[in-house]
């Protein structure tokens, strides 16, 4: 289940019956995207929206049936989309991820790291080193390692655009993620801005975008990758904490932001709209973190 494995091809089907993609004239009109951790949550409305406005797109996941679930429903309304199963933890699966979107479609113009775990807010004091590495290696060596192989491709084409999945995390101490999480996503950060400003001459972007809470399956699927440590009583107060942040009034009509929010977000920093937008950590929180 961790080897790359290449699930089908939307690109020869849509050929093959000469359809055309959703809207030629889209906002990704011709452009080629990599979205990890595309299988469910964010990863999935990322998807169905970059195909809707005309990208081609390569749905990559370590759960490759809800990776080939997402393509599957973008190859149904006429787009172009490929199933790659990948851990993006492995640089094996990194390597053949970004190979294989390549040479099936040519070009890579988009990647979106969006795939990412939680950490079951388990704090400095209790983490293990397996939960900890876990973490660390899926939401900040992951992207760097698929930033690392895309950067040579996007230098070839003189350019292309990296979005990061990045969290509210990513710069408070405690607004939902333990020690590991709340490492993770500071250091997304900083890496974005690194990338930014290393290659803006270049003709490439790189941004992130930094959700508050948003309503996915993130805990159940997170506790299956790894659950080497789940809530207990201290953190299932703290968990309980976030939830009520939301409830109490903290955070815009007292709910959770839906996936399509974000990616309405992630839209606008991937297309042409954010032409100067470069180095920045985009907050789709709905005030949370103005409080
Ligand atoms: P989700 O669990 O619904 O989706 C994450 C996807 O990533 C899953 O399909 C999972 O299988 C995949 N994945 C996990 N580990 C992987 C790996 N090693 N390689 C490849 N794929 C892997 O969760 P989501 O809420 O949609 O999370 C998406 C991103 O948004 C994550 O980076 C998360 O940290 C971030 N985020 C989530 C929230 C929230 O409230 N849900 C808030 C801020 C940021």
């Amino acid at each position: 289940a961790m080897s790359l494995a290449l699930i089908s091809s939307g690109m020869a089907l849509a050929a093959a019956a000469g359809e055309t993609v959703p809207d030629k004239n889209g906002k990704l009109a011709n452009k080629v995207a990599l979205i990890t951790g595309a299988g469910s949550g964010m990863g999935r409305e990322i998807a169905l929206l970059f195909a809707k406005e005309g990208a081609a797109v390569v749905v990559a996941d370590i759960d490759g049936i809800s990776a080939g679930k997402t393509a599957e429903t973008i190859r149904n309304a006429r787009g172009q989309a490929l199933a790659v199963t990948a851990d993006v933890a492995r640089e094996q699966d990194v390597s053949r991820m970004v190979d294989t979107t390549v040479s099936t479609y040519g070009r890579l113009d988009i990647l979106v790291n969006n795939a990412g775990i939680f950490d079951m807010l388990v704090p400095a004091g209790e983490v293990i080193d397996e939960l900890w590495d876990r973490v660390i290696a899926t939401n900040l060596t992951g992207p760097m390692r698929v930033i690392r192989k895309t950067l040579p491709v996007f230098e070839k084409q003189n350019g292309g655009v990296i979005v990061n999945t990045a969290s509210i995390a990513g710069y408070t101490g405690a607004r939902g993620g333990g020690a590991a999480y709340i490492a993770s996503k500071h250091g997304v950060i900083g890496l974005t801005k690194n990338v930014a400003f290393n290659y803006k001459d270049k003709n490439i972007r790189c941004n992130a975008v930094a959700p508050g809470r948003v309503e996915t399956g993130i805990r159940a699927n997170s506790e299956k990758l790894a659950g080497a440590q789940t809530l207990h009583d201290a953190t299932v107060s703290r968990w309980k904490d976030i939830e009520n942040a939301v409830t109490a009034g903290y955070v815009t009509n007292r709910r959770k932001a839906s996936p399509d929010e974000i990616a309405k977000a992630v839209l606008f920093l991937a297309s042409d709209d954010a032409s100067f937008v470069n180095g920045s950590i985009l907050t789709v929180d709905g005030a949370w973190t103005a409080y």
